[in-house]
This record gives structure tokens, sequence and C-alpha cells, in this order.
């Protein structure tokens, strides 16, 4: 029963249980909860929780859990609310439960190369930590100062080094989990082989809080690399970007460390909020914007050059610029970045798209074909992260004609996603379903794929108490 239908004094009995089990500075209601947990960064429409739990340990997280299983109470785990999905976002008579009490980076071996960490420390101070121990952790995003390592595992993030070391699931060695109704499934086990039946750890990687509460994680490192070269190539089409991250990967294994492809309409928007001048001499369909990282500098830069120069004579690129220093490096970087800038400067309709790489050339191509054909004159803007398969698209919502924001954005999705279905593409790259994608998950997952989640989703939450209605419904 949801908990607004709760009679009062069930719903006092219901908070006076926790209270005393948390204690009183663990547990708000009402006004006291302060209105930024209503809502997370995907602009949702906010929604009062009935609660604020702020556990500061495993042992309570469980008993809070059992508390509202028990009271038939809906839970929402809250990271740092910077999801991009809607996925942390109050559902009706829900708790929301937030880890950031539980922030200690608990141990961290540099021989070894594991961090042991509570899943409310952000994602900046495990890189933090990692760096002062002389390594490297492999995920970086925009949001590293407020996300939660228990969001980034929950929504298996991506960002910036995907191409060199991979997503949030492949730096998770074990993870410790509090399932729905209170147990405590320790699988922290910082091993890399470990073969004795299911591998249950990644079940919860990227299930957006519907399967259980991350507590604790047990994540890789990498060495440190102090080292890095820039550079930004002007290429003809997708096909030789490809090609150019093909040699660079032959040249220098595993130090490709960014592969980011703009297309033309995204670089003049870069340019003229940036009020850089043109790095070329003349304007070019797609440009590439690439990091190497590793332990010296002028090895790397030695190896951009030989693979930049070669891929000139045989005409894959058309014209490239190496940064000198840091400081150009990071005004190359500043083109790639004015995503920052989209909500403030567009009402944008934002997709997050994953292809098989070789496909991605047309099929942003077709995205923009069809949109041209039922809105001329649309602003739309392209980038990706190339060396991933991930295409960004943004579309302006007020370059759509006199549509509210909600119909350009049903007729853009439309028109995105059945090109995605089409193309066997994924509708969610890195940000996840939550609320926000949960009508076009279809389109990327079949009828049987999606019987087996919700047959994974009864057998751990048979009471669908954790996050529920975000994903899918499960009736
Ligand atoms: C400026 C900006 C840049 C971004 N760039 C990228 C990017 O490059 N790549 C990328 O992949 N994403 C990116 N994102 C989105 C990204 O998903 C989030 O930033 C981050 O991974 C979510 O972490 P969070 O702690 O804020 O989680 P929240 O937003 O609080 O929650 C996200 C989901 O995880 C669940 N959750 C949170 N904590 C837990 C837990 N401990 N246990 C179980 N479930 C939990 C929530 O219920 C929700 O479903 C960006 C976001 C912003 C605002």
């Amino acid at each position: 029963m949801p908990l607004s239908q709760i009679p009062t004094p069930a719903c006092a009995d219901f908070l006076s249980a926790l209270t005393d089990t948390l204690g009183a500075d663990a547990v708000r209601s009402g006004d006291a909860i302060p209105t930024d947990r209503h809502t997370d960064w995907s602009g949702t429409a906010p929604l009062a929780p009935l609660a604020w739990l702020r556990p500061d340990s495993t042992a309570q997280i469980s008993a809070a859990l059992r508390i509202c299983h028990a009271h038939r109470v809906p839970v929402v785990p809250q990271g740092g609310l910077t999801g991009l999905a809607g996925g942390a976002v109050p559902t009706p008579g829900a708790v929301v439960l937030s880890l950031d009490r539980m922030n200690a980076i608990e141990s961290l071996d540099p021989v070894a190369r594991v961090v042991t960490v509570q899943a409310g420390a952000t994602l900046q101070a495990v890189q933090e930590a990692a760096l002062a121990a002389g390594c490297l952790f492999g995920v970086d995003l925009g949001a590293r100062g407020s996300c939660q390592i228990g969001g980034n595992l929950a929504t298996n993030a991506g960002g910036n080094g995907v191409v060199q070391f991979g997503m949030m699931r492949e730096q998770t060695l074990g993870l410790e989990v509090v399932l729905a109704d209170g147990s405590v499934l320790d699988m922290l086990r910082p091993m890399v082989k470990n073969n004795t039946g299911y591998d249950l750890k990644h079940w919860f990687i990227g299930s957006e809080g519907t399967l259980g509460v991350i507590t604790r994680a047990q994540l890789r490192l990498q060495p440190a690399q102090p080292a890095r070269a820039t550079a930004l190539a002007a290429v003809p089409d997708v096909a030789s970007a490809l090609a150019l991250l093909g040699q660079l990967q032959a040249r220098c294994p595993g130090g490709v460390a960014a592969f980011e492809l703009m297309w033309d309409d995204f670089v003049q928007h870069a340019l003229a909020w940036t009020g850089q001048p043109r790095p070329f001499d003349q304007d070019h369909p797609l440009l590439v914007l690439t990091d190497l990282s590793g332990a010296d500098e002028s090895a790397l830069a030695q190896a951009l050059e030989a693979v930049l120069g070669s891929a000139m004579e045989d005409g894959r690129v058309l014209d490239a610029v190496l940064a000198q220093s840091q400081t150009q490096a990071a005004g190359l970087w500043r083109l790639r970045e004015i995503t920052a800038e989209f909500p403030s400067r567009l009402a944008p309709i934002n997709f997050d798209i994953s292809l098989p790489q070789a496909a991605i050339g047309d099929f942003a191509d077709r995205c923009i074909d069809a949109l041209s054909s039922r809105f001329p004159g649309h602003r739309s803007l392209r980038f990706g992260h190339l060396g991933d398969g991930n295409l960004h698209l943004s579309t302006d919502a007020r370059s759509l004609g006199n549509l509210s924001f909600a119909e350009a954005e049903h007729a853009v999705e439309a028109i995105v996603y059945g090109l995605v279905a089409e193309a066997g593409g994924s509708v969610s790259a890195e940000h996840g379903i939550g609320l926000h994608k949960k009508p076009y998950l279809g389109a990327s997952r079949s009828p049987t794929e999606l019987a087996t989640m919700r047959a994974i989703k009864h057998a751990l939450d048979p009471l669908n108490q954790l996050n529920p209605g975000k994903v899918f419904d499960m009736a």
C-alpha cells in the first residue's frame, strides 16, 4: 500500500521505528527534508518523499530496509543526485535513502592496486585517494565532485576514460549490497578469477537501485599515468576516424585515453560560444579530439605526430594540430566541454545512444535527415565518444516551432529511438533508463530479455519495494 494511504497512526509507528533504530539525526520527515532531495539533475518534476534516511553503516541500512519491508514502504536509494534519467527521484509514498554519511575510503593497496570504499564516497574523493597513492582510478566524468561511487555503480557510469579502462563494471572486483528485506549480501572478494557459480555482483551494477542498495565496493586501480599528449584532427568521415583510432591503438597499446568525435554542427556552436579562433583554415565535416596517456610525454608526442603524419599522407586526416602545452591542450578540450552550457544556451532534448562503431556515421546522418524532413531548420548538435561507439545528439526544442517542450521531446524521441531500434542500437549508452527512457526500453531489449529482468527483480524484491517504477514496471 502506498504510504500516502497508510493511516496516520501506522505512519507514525513506522517513523518512530526508524527513529528508534537509526537515531533522530538519521531520519527526517515533512518540512525538515531539504527540497534538493525531491528530484535530481534530470529535471524530473519534484516530489516530497515520506522521509529522508541517512544511515551511517551497513548495519543501519540493513535495519532500515527491514523496517521498510515490514511496513511495505518503498525505498529509493539516492547518491549524489547527478543522474540524468530520473532514477533517484522519489516515487509516491517512498522514503529516500541517502548514502552521504557512508563516504569513507576504507583502505587502499597501491601494490595490489585495489581500493575499498563506502558507496557514499564521491568519485572525486576516490580519484584523489588513488592519485595520492601513485595510482589512477579509471573512470572520470563531469559530475565527479558530486556523484557517488554507489550511484556510479548503480548506473554503470562511463565517461571520458572508457576507451582505455572500460566502464564502472570493469573497475569492480567486489561489492557489498543490502537486499530489499534487509539481508546483507557480502561479495567483497578482491579477486580477478572466481568462477564459482553466478557472479552476482554484476546484477547490481547498472540496476539503478532496483535490486539492492550498494553499500561498499572494492575497485581496481591503474598505474598512474602522469604524461599526456593531445591533438585535434580533421577527418573526412567516420570510417577515417575509426582507422585513425586503430592506428593510434596499434602504436600505443592501452595508451589512447580519449577519442572524441565532433560533427561540424557541434564545432560551429563550440567556436561561437567559446569565442575561440577556428583551429584550421577551413571547416571540415568532422573533428577528432584525442589524448594519449602514459609515463613519458615526449614519447607520446612522437607517437601522436608519427601516426597523424602517416594518416595525413594517405588522406585519412585532412589537417591536425598537436597541443604544445597543457594550456593549449585545455583550450582544445574547451571546445568539447561546451556540453556543460547546453542547459543555459539551448532547450536540449538529449540522446545518449550506443551503436556498433562502424554504424555511427550513417546513423548520425539518418537522424539529421529524418529530423530535417519533420522539422526543417531544426538545430541539432552531434558529438560522441567514438572509441566506445557512443553517440550524443542534442536537439534544441526551441528550433522546432511552436511545440511545448514535452511535445517536442516526444516527437523527436519517437523519430530517434525508432531509428535506434532499426539499427539494433541502445537507447542508453551511459545514463541509464530511470523514468525518462522507460517507454523506449523495448527499442533496445527483446521481450525475452525484459521477462528475464522481471524474473530477477521478482526473485530479489518480490514486494517491488526498491525503487519501484524505475527502469520497467512490474505489472
Ligand atoms: C555534468 C554531468 C556530467 C555527466 N557525465 C556523465 C558521463 O560522462 N558518463 C556517464 O555515464 N554519466 C554521466 N553523468 C550521469 C551519471 O549517471 C551520474 O553523474 C552518476 O553516475 C550518478 O551518480 P549519483 O551518485 O549522482 O547517483 P544518483 O543520481 O543519486 O542516482 C542514480 C541512480 O543510482 C541509484 N543509486 C544511487 N546510489 C545508489 C546506491 N548506493 N545503491 C543502489 N542504487 C543507488 C539511484 O536510485 C538512481 O537510480 C553526468 C551527469 C552530470 C550532471
